[in-house]
C-alpha cells in the first residue's frame, strides 16, 4: 500500500486558506476554521474532498471564533423548548462540540435538524444531542462527564489514532498472513482475551477476568506473543466482566491506545468496573487496578454503532453488529488486508429475540472464519422456551410472594437483571403477578438507568412502547432503589419482595448478604436466571450444597443451612442454548469455512464442534488458551 497522506490531499482539494487546523478523529476527519461565513455556508469543496478520499469529513469552527460558555449555554436554554428536559449542557472545548443532554432529544433536534442548525449558527458550536438517562443516577452522569475532562487530550489522541490508521505501513511487510491466540476463554467460561496479528496489525479482542478462580482469574499477558506496547487497538465485545474486567489493567501497564465498542457497553462496562473494585475490596483482596486506571480506559474509548464501518489499522476494518445478549453487545466483524480474509467473533451471542433486544445479526458482507462461543454448546443444553421459562418464572415467584416470602434474584448487572425486571413488571401490570416492591440494589440500579438511556439498542416491540405509548417500563413504580446498607437491612426485615442484586454466581456483593438473611427461611425462594459458573457458589446450590460455610472475619466461619427453595430458569438466558448456537451457524451467510469454538467448558465446546461439522461439513477447532491458529 503506498504511504498516502490524507491531510495533504485534503489541503489540495478544499480552499487551503479558509482551514485553521485539521485533525483525526479516529478514523474520521475534522477540518477547522476561523470564517464564519464558510462555516456556515461551505462550498462544494468538502463534499469533493469526500468524495475523493472516501472518509468522513466535519468542519468545525476554529475554538478562536467560539463564543463564551456561558453565552451559549444561554442561548441553548432560550432556543430549546422546555419540554425538551435539558439535563445538562457539556463543553468540549478543544473540539468546538456542545453536548446537549435532554429527557426528548428530538425536540433538541427540531424538524429535520432545524433546530440544531439554529443553534450552530447562533454559537458556532457543533451541537451533539444525546439522551438523558430517564431513570437517574449519579455515578451514571459522572462517568459521562469524563470524556469531557480532559477536552485537548482526547482530541490529540482522536488524532494520533488517526495517524496509526492512515500514515501508511509501519512494520516490514513480506507475506500477508493472519493469526490468532488464545490468551483466555478457551475451553472455558471466563476471563475471554483473543491476539489477532497480521504482518501490519496488533489487535486485542476482549481481555476479561474469570471471577470464579481466585488464583488464575486473568488472562495470559505473560504470553510471549503478546507485548502491551506493540497493541493497536482493544476490542470490547460487550460489558460483562469475563470480557472487559481486565481492560484497565491495559491502562496501569501503559497501554493509551483507542478501546472500540459501542457506547452502551462503554458506560455498563465503567459501571460494572467499579463495582469489581468494590467487591474485591470487600473480600481484602487487591483489586489490580485503581479508579484512575479505570477513567483511562473511558478516556480512551472510540465508541461505534452498530453496522457502521471504521478503519482500525492500516490493514484491519471492523463492524459491530447486534449480538442479542445484552445492551449494546455485538459481534466482531473484520475485514484484513483488503479481502484477505474475514472474521466474525460472536462474543456471546442470542440467536432468539428477548424481551429487550433482537436476536442476533446473521447476514455479513464476507465471511471465512467464524468464532462463537459455546455456553450452551453441549448435546443437553437445551433451554426451555421464552414462554415456558416465563411462566416458570412467574409462578414460582407468584407462589413465594402468596406465602409471603421473599425472593432473591442473584444478577450480572446487566442482562439478565433488566429481562427479569421487564418480565415482573408486565406481569405485575396485567395481574398475572400480585403487585409487591421490586427492590433494585446498588449496581443493578444505576445500570438499569443506562438502559434507560439507550432505547434506539431495544427491539422494536419495546421501542414502540416507549417511544409511541409513553410507557417506558423501566420508570414503572414497582421499582424501588437501594443504595445503602441501612436500606439493604430495611428490605431485609420488611415485607414480602423480590430482590435483584449482583453477584450474579453468589461470589460476593450484596446478592451474598441477601443470601444470608433469606435463606435459612423455607418461605423465601432463591431464583437463578443466569448462567453459573464451574466452582461458584451459585453453581454449588444448583448441584445441591445446603450446607454453606461463609467466611466471617478472621479465621471464622459462619454457617447457614439453606431452606428457602432453589429454582432455576435457564431459558431466559442472554446465551443461546444448543438449538439456537447450531441454527445461528446454520443461518449464517455467506457460510464460514472454519468455526472456531471458546468460552464454553470443555465438553460442551467439543461436542458443539463434532455436531457442526457432521451437519454443515465445516471444519471446526476448540482451541486450548495458548494456542495460535493461522487464519491465513
Ligand atoms: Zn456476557
Amino acid at each position: 500500500m503506498p504511504k498516502l497522506d490524507i491531510i495533504k490531499e485534503i489541503y489540495d482539494t478544499v480552499e487551503k486558506e479558509r482551514i485553521s487546523k485539521a485533525f483525526f478523529e479516529g478514523a474520521n476527519i475534522v477540518l477547522y476554521t476561523t470564517d464564519r461565513e464558510y462555516l456556515l455556508n461551505p462550498g462544494e469543496d468538502i463534499k469533493k474532498a469526500v468524495d475523493l478520499l472516501k472518509k468522513r469529513i466535519e468542519l468545525r469552527a476554529d475554538p478562536a471564533i467560539l463564543k463564551s460558555q456561558k453565552n451559549v449555554e444561554e442561548s441553548i436554554r432560550k432556543m430549546v423548548p422546555e419540554e425538551a428536559e435539558i439535563r445538562d449542557i457539556l463543553f468540549d472545548p478543544a473540539r468546538s462540540v456542545v453536548v446537549i443532554e435532554a429527557l426528548k432529544p428530538g425536540l433538541v433536534i427540531g424538524k429535520e435538524g432545524s433546530l440544531l442548525r439554529q443553534i450552530k449558527e447562533e454559537t458556532l458550536w457543533m451541537p451533539n444531542v444525546r439522551r438523558a438517562p430517564p431513570v437517574k443516577s449519579k455515578i451514571v452522569d459522572d462517568i459521562r462527564k469524563v470524556l469531557f475532562i480532559e477536552s485537548e487530550y482526547r482530541r490529540d489522541f482522536l488524532n494520533n489514532v488517526g495517524h496509526r490508521i492512515y500514515d501508511g505501513w509501519t512494520r516490514n511487510k513480506r507475506e500477508e498472513w493472519v493469526r490468532m491466540s488464545f490468551l483466555g476463554g478457551a475451553r472455558q467460561v471466563g476471563k475471554s482475551c483473543l491476539l489477532l496479528q497480521t504482518p501490519e496489525s496488533r489487535v486485542l479482542i476482549d481481555c476479561g477476568v474469570d471471577i470464579t478462580d481466585s488464583n488464575n482469574g486473568y488472562p495470559f499477558l505473560d504470553s510471549p506473543d503478546f507485548k502491551i506496547n506493540e497493541i493497536d487497538a482493544v476490542i470490547v465485545s460487550h460489558s460483562h466482566l469475563d470480557h472487559v474486567g481486565f481492560v484497565p489493567y491495559l491502562f496501569k501497564f501503559g497501554y493509551r491506545g483507542p478501546v472500540y465498542c459501542t457506547e452502551p457497553t462503554r458506560d455498563v462496562s465503567a459501571m460494572l468496573l467499579i463495582d469489581y473494585i468494590k467487591v474485591m475490596m470487600d473480600k481484602r483482596k487487591d483489586p489490580v487496578f485503581s479508579m484512575d486506571d479505570i477513567k483511562e480506559f473511558i478516556k480512551h474509548t472510540v465508541t461505534l454503532n452498530y453496522e457502521e464501518v471504521s478503519d482500525i489499522t492500516p490493514d484491519i476494518r471492523i463492524t459491530l453488529y447486534n449480538a442479542g445478549h445484552i445492551l449494546g453487545s455485538s459481534m466482531v466483524h473484520l475485514h484484513i488486508g483488503n479481502g484477505l480474509h474475514n472474521i466474525l467473533y460472536t462474543g456471546d451471542l442470542k440467536y432468539a429475540k428477548s424481551l429487550l433486544l433482537d436476536q442476533s445479526e446473521t447476514r455479513f458482507p464476507r465471511l471465512e472464519t467464524l468464532i462463537t462461543e459455546s455456553t450452551y454448546g453441549g448435546k443437553d443444553n437445551v433451554l426451555m422456551t421464552k414462554k415456558e421459562s416465563e411462566d416458570m418464572l412467574v409462578s414460582a415467584v407468584k407462589e413465594t410472594l402468596e406465602n409471603k416470602g421473599k425472593v432473591l434474584v442473584p444478577v450480572l448487572g446487566s442482562g439478565r437483571a433488566q429481562e427479569v425486571m421487564m418480565l415482573i413488571e408486565k406481569a405485575m401490570r396485567e395481574g398475572s403477578l400480585p403487585v409487591h416492591p421490586v427492590y433494585v440494589d446498588g449496581m443493578v440500579w444505576d445500570i438499569t438507568a443506562i438502559y434507560s438511556a439507550y432505547p434506539e439498542f431495544f427491539n422494536s416491540h419495546l421501542k414502540k412502547l416507549i417511544f409511541h405509548m409513553d410507557l417506558n417500563p423501566f420508570l414503572s413504580q414497582v421499582f424501588k432503589q437501594v443504595g445503602s446498607a441501612k436500606e439493604r437491612q430495611e428490605v431485609i426485615d420488611g415485607e414480602p419482595c423480590i430482590v435483584l442484586a449482583t453477584s450474579g454466581m453468589l461470589v460476593g456483593g450484596p446478592s451474598v448478604e441477601y443470601l444470608k438473611n433469606f435463606g435459612d427461611n423455607p418461605r423465601n425462594l432463591l431464583l437463578f436466571v443466569s448462567y453459573q459458573g464451574e466452582g461458584s457458589l451459585g453453581r454449588r446450590i444448583q448441584n445441591g450444597e445446603r450446607e454453606i460455610a461463609f467466611a466471617s472475619g478472621e479465621n471464622r466461619h459462619e454457617v447457614l443451612q439453606l431452606k428457602a427453595n432453589v429454582v432455576t430458569v435457564e431459558g431466559l438466558s442472554g446465551h443461546s442454548d444448543r438449538k439456537q448456537l447450531m441454527s445461528f451457524v446454520g443461518a449464517l451467510n455467506p457460510k464460514p469455512k472454519k468455526v472456531i469454538i471458546l468460552h464454553g467448558e470443555v465438553s460442551r465446546g467439543i461436542d458443539l464442534a463434532s455436531s457442526l461439522h457432521k451437519a454443515y461439513r465445516i471444519e471446526t477447532v476448540v482451541p486450548r488458551n495458548l494456542d495460535a491458529i493461522r487464519l491465513r
